[in-house]
């Protein structure tokens, strides 16, 4: 096995940190981030990293292909970072951000054979069941048109459902009609390092101009 990586600690408390001592002294004190970001826990997306953030800028929760689950569902570490970003932290932007490759959204088309291994992802199968709506619309949007990119078009529909699910929040809905909070959808292309937002006029995604 692999050593765990220290290297990386060490050069943190003897660069990063020493060079922004002032900032991590404000931060000892509380926080008060800009952005929540729920995005997937894939070790290839790190909106830190690609929104050039500092610490204390971004309020991340990740699970496995960013889902948002429904208000109904009240046991959720998910659902306990939405509300405690929206009603605590008064957080006044939130991004769903999903990726190119995902795993969980490619995991929703898997269907084990009877000679596979039985590898133990009972809890990923029952999680991701919430992910479903999102791979019917591709595979209906992919029927007559097999060109398509099925992959990222699942990718889409999924933060466009994670979307959805957070309407079913009362307090995101009276958030957004007092004007404290915009919802945005972000998909982060790995390959090509691009962000693509969801235009709610135009229903596409578009790359970010910056
Ligand atoms: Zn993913």
């Amino acid at each position: 096995m692999n050593k765990i990586h220290l290297d990386g600690y060490q050069k943190f408390k003897d660069v990063y940190f020493k060079d922004n001592k002032k900032l991590f002294d404000e931060l000892a004190e509380g926080q008060s981030p800009h952005t929540m970001i729920i995005t997937c826990s894939d070790s290839r997306v790190s909106p830190t990293k690609i929104l050039s953030a500092t610490p204390g800028e971004l309020f991340v929760a990740q699970n496995i292909g960013n889902i948002v689950p429904p208000y109904e569902q009240t046991k959720g570490a998910t659902q306990s970072a939405i509300e405690y970003a929206v009603n605590a932290l008064k957080i006044p932007h939130l991004v769903i951000l999903g990726h190119s490759s995902c795993g969980a959204c490619a995991h929703l088309y898997h269907e084990k054979d009877e000679n596979e291994k039985s590898v133990e992802l009972s809890h990923v199968d029952e999680w991701l069941t919430l992910a479903y709506p999102a791979k019917h619309n591709a595979m209906l949007e992919c029927l007559n048109n097999p060109e398509k990119n099925r992959a990222e078009i699942t990718e889409k529909n999924n933060i466009l459902l994670s979307i959805e699910r957070l309407m079913t929040y009362p307090y995101i809905v009276k958030a957004l009609e007092e004007k404290r909070i915009e919802l945005h959808g972000w998909w982060y292309d790995i390959g090509t390092g691009n962000l693509e937002a969801y235009d709610y006029a135009t229903k596409t995604f578009k790359k970010i101009e910056v």
